[in-house]
């Protein structure tokens, strides 16, 4: 069996002569704690989860979303470990961005097939990547957010993030820690097709500035929405559960399929973009930016506002517990978040009414 690359033994729980590991490389523009310990590991010839265990210190190297919010002990080891600042460290990771809320950081968070009954050990951890931004990395590498299951649109060049491999057509998946297959972000890890050759396709620009929305509500907590106005990410979270559950959970396939052949024409979608409501992320964004534009008056004009309505008006409101994860902490912050929602709900569904004294008199006599 072969040794442990660093010569070193696991460094020991609080123990203060951790020995600086012999490789240094350094973290490039925004690059994902995850995706620098890939690199630094082949380096060593060795995988992830060897690196993680024998060289960082962590317990569980298998565990998906060790990297995303290290534990103060375990930034101090890898501080001693690596030589690379703290604060540093902290850009790699999600720890000054918002928590986890309802598992939203999971693969494709707000697609249709997240509302059905997959078990969590089904759910393939799937990747996006720009190949624009690969294209002009000498060392290619994995930036944070294309980590986070429902980012689907490159900053900096507009575009809508690669999800499926131009060879294989299969999606593309984030490597397991413990494989052994050598890791470069842009290969296909199924079957190493070079993914800046794939075409890359420009985001609608309505889909951008809604993106850019979701992602500030993500660093910083907060999100303003047009015409729905401030909310905090988990009450945004909790929002996209209803307004998608309500389509995916609540309506029967007929209805389901109306509202969504809606969205297609309205967005004239399928014209310019190939895309899949039900599976994609850029699909799923595109289908909330549908029900959010210019709220509430598209949403009342279409097949989901009776559903949003009998939310609103449920003695117990529902939000789909297949997407929250098993914690009660997120549970009870559900709960929080459903009142803010439906007080804006309630809100802005009158003032827009109010405007309207026709829509008006039709919204009394749906919910009086
Ligand atoms: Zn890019
Ligand atoms: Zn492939």
């Amino acid at each position: 069996m072969r040794c442990s690359p660093f010569n070193v033994a696991a460094p020991e729980e609080g123990s203060s002569k951790l020995r600086r590991l012999p490789l240094y490389i350094r973290p490039l523009p925004d690059e994902a704690l995850f995706s620098w310990g890939w690199r630094l590991a082949r380096r060593f010839e060795w995988n992830l989860s060897t690196l993680a265990r024998d060289g960082w210190g962590v317990r569980d190297p298998l565990s998906p979303d060790w990297w995303a919010r290290p534990a103060g002990e375990l930034l101090s080891a890898l501080e001693a470990r690596t030589g690379e600042e703290r604060t540093e460290l902290r850009r790699m990771t999600l720890l000054d961005w918002a928590p986890v809320v309802r598992d939203d950081e999971c693969s494709s968070r707000f697609a249709g097939w997240r509302f059905e009954a997959h078990p969590p050990e089904e759910r393939e951890r799937g990747l996006a990547v720009c190949t624009a931004c690969l294209s002009g990395d000498r060392a290619p590498y994995l930036r944070r957010t294309w980590l986070i299951g429902w980012v689907a649109v490159c900053e900096a060049h507009g575009c809508a993030l690669l999800t499926r491999c131009p060879e294989c057509r299969r999606s593309l998946r984030v490597p397991r820690p413990g494989s052994n297959a050598p890791f470069v972000a842009s290969r296909c890890a199924r079957c190493s097709a070079d993914l800046t050759q794939a075409e890359s396709q420009c985001a609608p620009e309505e889909i951008c500035r809604l993106h850019k929305i979701l992602l500030t509500g993500k660093r910083t907590g907060q999100t303003e929405l047009r015409g729905i106005g401030a909310l905090a990410w988990p009450e945004v979270v909790t929002l996209f559960d209803v307004l998608v559950g309500a389509i995916w959970e609540e309506m029967t396939v007929t209805d389901r399929l109306a509202a969504i052949a809606q969205v297609v024409n309205d967005g004239c979608l399928y014209g310019r973009f190939r895309i899949d409501v039900s599976r994609d992320r850029l699909g799923s964004l595109m289908l909330l930016g549908w029900l959010l534009n210019d709220w509430p008056r598209n949403l009342e004009s279409s097949q989901v506002a009776g559903v949003v309505r009998g939310w609103m008006r449920a003695r117990t409101r529902r939000v789909s517990r297949k997407c929250s994860s098993p914690q009660p902490a997120d549970e009870k912050g559900c709960l929080e978040s459903q009142r803010t929602i439906s007080t804006n709900f309630a809100e802005h569904w009158q003032s827009a009414s109010s405007r309207d004294p026709q829509r008006g008199a039709t919204d009394h006599a749906t919910t009086g």
